[in-house]
């Protein structure tokens, strides 16, 4: 059973109101994820069957941290059938029931960005558009600007002086039937086709309502409107429906997020209970203090003041550097030093920073003293070209009518199937209306290609058909995986092609990774099919915003992250760098003048994140262009009162007291002590 009493009185009612609509609005820290688990907890208690119950949050990583919470809490053998999970996670798991209604087949593939820049590559050749002057990054922008809307192409009334939106409005009808026939959608469609779904087909729709009659959204701050109609939908019927969120925490309206959402919620659910928290648990006192000075200078929000009883804790301590790279060694230098003192792991430590270009100097520093971490964000194992292309070869033999992926793959490895031949299969496909796949399989049909480079076209056809024949049996995957890259020779293209040996192998040891992890797929999934491998990658890689390096999973090491991956989560020692006019605030922010209020937003985000102690690091100088460049403290930094911070300044090395050279001296032993471990 679970015990109420570890919870404070107004957690207590959250957790209690189960039935009817119910508001969570409070500060960092207050316990609101911890609501969720423990109402799921409590709704099991009363006897509300597991399969009923779903809870949505905002990343894979707090969907997993989720689910482990609610595990702990209730026994893995109480949480079958209850769904734990992202907004697109949940939309994938209702289209692949009934995406038929819409014309897609069961099997459809989720594109990923580089898939999607390559239909609209596509789509501006096709419409003879100089793609130098238009670039692909600005037109998908826009057109998922519009799905994330709910507008289809038909729906879009673009600004006519604006020359770029006219163009993806032109674009964007192209685009969707490129995708419809390659038996693909996107990111955004996830959430637009399930939306669409639900509206359009009433059985479906009750299917769901039946299904989820307890629904809990966590971060509801940051829902756009697509989310929002998604998630009432599903509540429409019971109206059991828990929303968790902090409005002087929402970071994504530049995604078209809507704190509205959150603020109107009363409105649109009259009579709604309302709760607030206002007891924080995570942080210091000191921490908390610097927290609440910075947000209370944004002017609309709605007033609150958290407290905490856990004691004042240390200062923060406020790292003054002469330019990025000084500042890295100081923050990793520090960080060795707090490890040591107090005996920690390199798991309770995380850098976090505003922009994921900012990591370079952190990785760099890290790797000199051989310190393991886990980068979040930015360039990561799915996005590695190699693994890219294996991964296509299981794209297409999921799914034939994937384009995208199928001339990814054509020459890796090389095979000798040149650019002339490919345009003349695709004119030739296209002339006959008959996939791209089914041409290499007729190129005898095919006027104008060599004989020799015949059989090369039809070997190809002959490897993808087969082992697209051979996977569509049940039965184990790594193994076969593993087979079939050897019968494709990619190893030995990876090694004959890349000059330097060591990177050669790291490649290679990027493939073994995919099949390590569908290994371990196949043992955690019953039953494990290559859709459902290829479609946890594609959910994994589109989650920009959420850890996701596998290889360095379970190890002890430091977390990097941007301060919008971190939301939600918590870490015993926190690093927040960079806190310098034109990055925190944002040049952006500062340019265009109206998110000045989102950049504090996430300098609060990052202050909240810590537990135990705080580090904030700004330097003098940047380099930008190789070039130094002076830097301005942050306005931020002049919110939080000095009697919080400890400073420890840098670039007055000249003149060290003598009491800082008993702490140089302290520190030095500390990483000499702290090396020979
Ligand atoms: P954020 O706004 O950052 O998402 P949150 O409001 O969701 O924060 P939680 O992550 O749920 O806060 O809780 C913060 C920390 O406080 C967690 O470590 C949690 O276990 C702890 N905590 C919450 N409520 C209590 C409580 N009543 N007693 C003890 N610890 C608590
Ligand atoms: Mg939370």
């Amino acid at each position: 059973m679970f015990d109420l009493s570890t919870l404070n009185p107004p957690q207590r009612e959250a957790v209690s109101h189960t039935e009817g609509p119910l508001l969570v609005l409070a500060g960092a820290g207050s316990g609101k994820t911890r609501v969720i688990t423990c109402r799921i907890g409590h709704l099991l208690d009363k006897g509300v069957p597991a399969e009923n119950i779903l809870a949505v949050t905002f990343t894979n990583k707090a969907a997993g941290e989720m689910k482990e919470r609610v595990r702990e809490l209730v026994g893995r053998q109480r949480c079958k059938g209850m769904v734990i999970s992202t907004f697109h996670s949940l939309g994938v798991k209702i289209l692949r029931r009934d995406i038929e209604r819409l014309g897609f087949k069961k099997n459809f593939s989720i594109y990923t960005t580089s898939d999607q820049l390559g239909l609209i590559r596509q789509a501006l050749r096709e419409a003879n558009i100089d793609g130098k002057k238009h670039d692909a990054e600005s037109m998908l922008w826009k057109i998922s600007g519009w799905k994330n809307r709910l507008l289809r192409p038909e729906q879009v009334v673009p600004r006519y002086q604006d020359e770029d939106e006219l163009l993806a409005c032109g674009l964007y009808p192209r685009y969707q039937s490129a995708l419809k026939a390659c038996n693909a959608i996107d990111f955004d469609d996830i959430i637009m086709l399930t939306v669409a779904l639900l509206q359009e087909q009433p059985e479906v729709l009750d299917h769901w309502q039946e299904r989820f009659r307890y629904i809990m959204v966590d971060e509801y701050q940051d829902t756009n409107s697509s989310q929002y109609l998604f998630i009432s939908l599903l509540a429409r019927k019971y109206r059991n429906l828990c929303v968790v969120g902090d409005d002087d925490q929402s970071i994504y309206g530049w995604r078209g997020a809507d704190v509205g959402n959150i603020l109107d919620f009363e409105k649109e659910y009259p009579g709604c209970r309302v709760v607030k928290l206002e007891q924080n648990y995570r942080s210091t006192g000191m921490i908390l203090e610097a927290a609440n000075q910075v947000i209370r200078n944004n002017r609309t929000r709605k007033e609150k003041r958290l407290w905490t009883d856990a004691g004042d804790g240390r200062p923060i301590d406020l790292v003054v550097a002469l330019d990025d790279e000084e500042e890295a060694t100081a923050v990793v230098e520090r960080l060795e030093m707090e490890r040591y003192r107090h005996n920690l792991s390199y798991g309770d430590f995380a850098i976090l920073y505003r922009t994921n270009s900012q990591s370079r100097a952190f990785e760099e520093q890290l790797r000199f003293e051989s310190i393991p971490y886990v980068l979040i964000g930015g360039m990561q194992f799915y996005e590695r070209k190699e693994v890219k292309d294996a991964l296509c070869y299981l794209k297409v033999i999921d799914n034939p009518l994937d384009e995208q992926a199928l001339l990814r793959v054509v020459n890796f490895p090389r095979r000798g199937i040149g650019d002339g031949t490919m345009v003349k299969l695709n004119q030739w496909s296209l002339a006959n209306d008959c996939p791209l796949l089914e041409a290499f399989g007729r190129v005898a049909e095919i006027d104008g290609i060599t004989e020799p480079t015949r059989e090369k076209v039809l070997a190809f056809h002959r490897l993808i058909s087969g082992a697209a024949a051979e996977f569509r049996q049940r039965g184990e995957l790594a193994g076969r995986v593993k087979a079939l890259f050897d019968r494709l020779g990619i190893e030995d293209e990876l090694y004959r092609t890349i000059e330097e040996p060591a990177i050669a192998r790291r490649k290679v040891e990027n493939v073994e990774q995919i099949i390590n992890s569908m290994a371990s797929f196949e043992e955690r999934i019953p039953g494990a099919t290559l859709s459902g491998f290829l479609e946890k990658v594609s959910l994994m890689d589109e989650d920009r915003f959420s850890g996701k390096d596998k290889k360095e999973h379970g190890r002890d090491a430091v977390t990097l992250m941007s301060l919008h991956a971190s939301k939600g989560l918590e870490f015993p020692y926190v690093f927040l760098v960079g806190l310098e006019e034109e990055l925190l605030p944002h040049r952006k922010s500062l340019d265009e003048g109206v998110s000045l209020d989102e950049e504090r937003r996430l300098c609060y985000v990052g202050i909240t994140r810590a537990r135990q102690h705080l580090t904030i690091s700004r330097c003098v100088h940047r380099k930008k262009y190789g070039k130094l460049q002076e830097r301005e403290p942050s306005r931020f930094l002049a919110e939080i009162p000095e009697r919080l911070l400890q400073l420890h300044d840098g670039t007055a090395k000249k003149t060290v007291s003598a009491e800082e050279q008993e702490k140089l001296a302290g520190d030095f032993f500390a990483r000499m002590r702290a090396m020979l471990e």
